[in-house]
Order: structure tokens, then C-alpha cells, then sequence
């Protein structure tokens, strides 16, 4: 078995377009000899003329910096990894020439400047960073507006959304003269507002496996405030790929969570969660609903830890994992550690380039719950020719004090199996939730109970009020 050498993107084209190479060497010198023999359009971009490594070339043997180790006599194994990681588009570290302050600056920022922690230098750092912040919503609201306060020079903002008005209650980057048009659009607008010295760069787009590295590569922290799995796995392999710090956050109902993930010194989102939940088992907001506030407090943990990376200050969040419950007003801390068999940051990774994420966490095969459904107009004509059919409502209670559908059973999910003898097994049943996702798990029971004729409603309660009924409210 040969030693795995990682060639980072940019020197890919030197290499064929390679991502992963296997070279027998006995130590890291050897090893790198080796491949610069064999690729020698290589040679100039990791040493300098007198043979030395270039500074801003950093070896790692497995997970150690070769600095911390011998150098090039470091010895290598077969099965060891060894990946070449150059800093990449000026890195908030390597950047040389700090831009200046302007008088105006200079007074806008006078509360960092005379911190010790920030100062002159602190801010400069803040101006030449860029920082990309993925999603303009719950928690990319407080996040832009913190890091255009701070000064942070360059934001990046991944959306293709519009302005909702469901929004409104916690993405507090938009205000209800915005609905309708695109975050990006509302987003900047509010960003040159808290601070014209602000640059955006706006990608009006979602975030795929096509365009990822190429949009994350050119920023130097990756905020992610993404509500989905496939763009929260996307994300991480991603920063991985390019060894970008991917400052995470994600929040539901009444529970957050925040990190740090910088696989060049700690673990990453796969070292924590391998493998996404199957779909449908994690509501997402909209089915399950988030405390207004909430967003606010991870984002602004989320600005925080940005801003604390690019100026070196602090104990970042890197290998640890902050639980806020807002319930009960209590932070927990759980250490992280770094999974040796990370299929992405670990020893011998598998995904060495970004994958189908939709594919991944299960999006686009067969639904885990499957059934014939039945449309809200069509439910209303029938309903009124059989006044015998049953419709059953498999919502929560507090979920039927905002809108209800007259004529219809409550019997909240999680109660029907228990509740089965209360159905008749020969009437027509349709159920129905808000969405028309927990409706077809109903289903999925009454239909494991043996009742045959058994419907869901297609989009749910919020189906009915759009197309049949605009007296019942939306929520
Ligand atoms: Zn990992």
C-alpha cells in the first residue's frame, strides 16, 4: 500500500487535473521529490529556487502540520495521507498588505480600535477579509448585519429566495416594504445602509455541486445558515475540500446549535454527523416551527466566531459544540473530537470531491412514506357529494386553534395508533396536516391497520385555504 497524497483545487491543473495520488516514499522529502519528478510543472509551485518549501506551503502527514513534526524527514507510512495545503487568495493570516483606514473609518470604528484585542491592525484585518455568508434568512440575518457593523470589507451572500412574509418574524436583514422581491436585493440595500464601506458580492443562486468551490474558494470564513441537509453536508465537504473555517449554525424551534468546523485544526460537521437523518424524520422550520428570537442569537454567534478567526483572537468554537435551549435560557458545551475514519477530513477520506447531495440524504428517491393523495379542490367536491367521508386532522392542538377545516376529527399523529378504534375501518378516510407530509405517515398507519380506503390531503391545511377556503387562514 502507497502513501495517499491530497493535491489541493489550485494545483490540480498541475498534476492532470488529479485530486488523489498513491507514491511509495519513506518520508515526506521523498515523497515530495517523487511527485515533482513525476510532475514537474508542479516542482515550482511547492519549492523555491534553493529547494526550499515555499512559505506558503503547508504539509500535513495525516492530521499534523510536518512544522509541528520533522519537516521534509518526516517519516511516512504506507496508508498515511499526506495532503499539500497552500494558502489560498489571501487567507486572513498571509495577507501582507492590510488596507488603510480612512478618518471616516477611523471614527466609525473607534469602539474596536481602542480594544486591545481589535486595534488599527485588528481592523485592518477586518477590511481585507471576506467573509461568504450561505442563505439571507433566520440566521444570515443578524450575521450580515453584525459583520457590515464590524467592518468585515467583503460579504458574499448565497440566496435565490424571495422576500416572504412569513419571513418577516425572524429574518430581520428584510422589512415588509421588501416582500416580494429578491433577499439579495433587500439584503444589500440594508448592508451599504449599516455601512457603505462594505462591499457585497451577491450569487443569486442555490448552492450546488457545480458551483460551490468556485464561489466559496474566493472568501476566507464560510458562515453556513442553510436549513437543509443536503447544502449543510455541501457546505462542509466543500470548506474541507479547500480548508476554509466553516462557522455553523442551525436552530429549531427552541434549540440552537453552533461551531466551529476547520478540519485544518479540528473536526468537521461529518466528523459529528457521518450521515444525514433519512428524510422526513427532522422537520424542517416551516413544518416545525422557530422562536422568532432564536436565529438571532445563533447568528450573532455565528458573526461572533467570523469575526474572532480573522482577527486571531480567542478560544474559537473549533472542536467544540455550544447547545443553547431558549427554554430554559441554558448553554451546554460538548467537546469535539476529530473521527479518524471521516469519510471527508479523516485519515483515508472517500469523498475527495463534492457528491450529489440530494442524492445523499435521500432527496429525490422514493418518499419514505408513499400513498395516493387527493387534492383540496377535489376533497371539496367529493366531501359535498359523501358527507360520509371522514377527514382527520393530524395536527397538533395549538396547530388547530390557528386555522381548522370545519368538519374534520383532531387526532394528532402521535396519538393515532393508539387512537384507531374511534375510526370506522370501512368509511373513506382523508388525512390531513399543514404541508401534507405528517398526513401521509397518518396514512402510512391507518393503511398498516388495514383501512383500505385511506387519502391524504396533497399540501395540507395551507392547500385548502389557497384553493378552496381563503377564509381559513394561512400560517
Ligand atoms: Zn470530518
Amino acid at each position: 500500500m502507497a502513501v495517499t497524497i491530497l493535491i489541493p483545487t489550485p494545483l490540480r491543473p498541475f498534476v492532470d487535473g488529479r485530486g488523489v495520488l498513491q507514491l511509495e516514499a519513506t518520508s515526506v522529502g521523498e515523497l515530495l521529490e517523487r511527485l515533482t519528478v513525476e510532475h514537474d510543472a508542479l516542482r515550482p509551485h511547492l519549492f523555491a529556487d534553493d529547494g526550499r518549501l515555499r512559505s506558503f506551503v503547508n504539509v500535513y502527514v495525516n492530521d499534523r502540520d510536518i512544522r509541528q513534526l520533522s519537516q521534509k524527514e518526516t517519516p511516512v507510512r504506507p496508508g498515511d495521507t499526506v495532503s499539500i495545503v497552500p494558502s489560498i487568495a489571501g487567507g486572513t493570516a498571509v495577507a501582507t498588505e492590510l488596507p488603510k483606514l480612512s478618518h471616516e473609518e477611523i471614527l466609525r470604528y473607534s469602539r474596536h480600535l481602542i480594544l486591545p484585542q481589535v486595534g488599527p491592525a485588528g481592523q485592518r484585518k477586518l477590511k481585507a477579509a471576506r467573509v461568504l455568508l450561505v442563505g439571507a434568512g433566520g440566521l444570515g440575518s443578524p450575521a450580515a448585519l453584525y459583520l457590515a457593523a464590524a467592518g468585515v470589507g467583503t460579504l458574499g451572500l448565497v440566496d435565490f429566495d424571495v422576500v416572504d412574509k412569513t419571513n418577516l418574524q425572524r429574518q430581520i436583514l428584510h422589512g415588509t416594504s421588501k416582500i416580494g422581491t429578491s433577499k439579495l436585493e433587500s439584503a444589500k440595500e440594508r448592508i451599504h445602509d449599516i455601512n457603505p464601506n462594505v462591499r457585497t458580492e451577491t450569487f443569486e443562486t442555490r448552492l450546488t455541486s457545480e458551483n460551490a468551490l468556485a464561489i466559496l474558494r474566493e472568501f476566507d470564513v464560510v458562515a453556513d445558515g442553510t436549513d437543509n441537509f443536503p447544502t449543510r453536508y455541501l457546505v462542509n465537504d466543500a470548506c474541507v475540500l479547500l480548508g476554509k473555517p466553516n462557522v455553523y449554525g442551525s436552530i429549531f424551534r427552541f434549540e440552537g446549535q453552533a461551531s466551529v468546523f476547520y478540519a485544518k485544526e479540528g473536526p468537521c460537521y461529518r466528523c459529528l454527523y457521518a450521515e444525514p437523518p433519512p428524510p422526513g424524520l427532522v422537520p424542517s422550520c416551516a413544518e416545525g416551527g422557530v422562536l422568532g428570537v432564536l436565529p438571532g442569537i445563533i447568528g450573532s454567534i455565528q458573526a461572533l466566531e467570523a469575526l474572532k478567526l480573522i482577527l486571531g483572537a480567542g478560544e474559537s468554537l473549533i472542536g467544540r459544540l455550544l447547545l443553547f435551549d431558549a427554554l430554559r435560557l441554558q448553554f451546554r458545551e460538548l467537546r469535539l473530537e476529530k473521527d479518524p475514519a471521516c469519510p471527508v477530513c479523516g485519515g483515508n477520506p472517500t469523498v475527495t470531491e463534492l457528491i450529489d447531495y440530494e442524492a445523499f440524504c435521500g432527496i429525490g428517491a422514493a418518499p419514505a412514506y408513499a400513498g395516493p393523495e387527493i387534492s383540496a379542490s377535489q376533497l371539496a367536491a367529493e366531501w359535498k357529494r359523501n358527507s360520509a367521508l371522514v377527514v382527520v386532522d393530524v395536527r397538533e392542538p395549538h396547530e388547530r386553534e390557528i386555522a381548522h377545516i370545519e368538519g374534520t376529527t383532531l387526532i394528532p399523529l402521535s396519538e393515532l395508533p393508539g387512537r384507531l378504534g374511534e375510526l370506522d375501518g370501512h368509511a373513506e378516510i382523508v388525512t390531513h396536516c399543514h404541508h401534507g407530509v405528517r398526513s401521509m405517515k397518518a396514512l402510512e398507519i391507518l393503511r398498516a391497520a388495514g383501512f383500505g380506503k385511506v387519502r391524504s390531503l396533497q399540501g395540507g391545511i395551507d392547500a385548502w385555504s389557497v384553493t378552496v377556503d381563503p377564509d381559513v387562514p394561512r400560517y
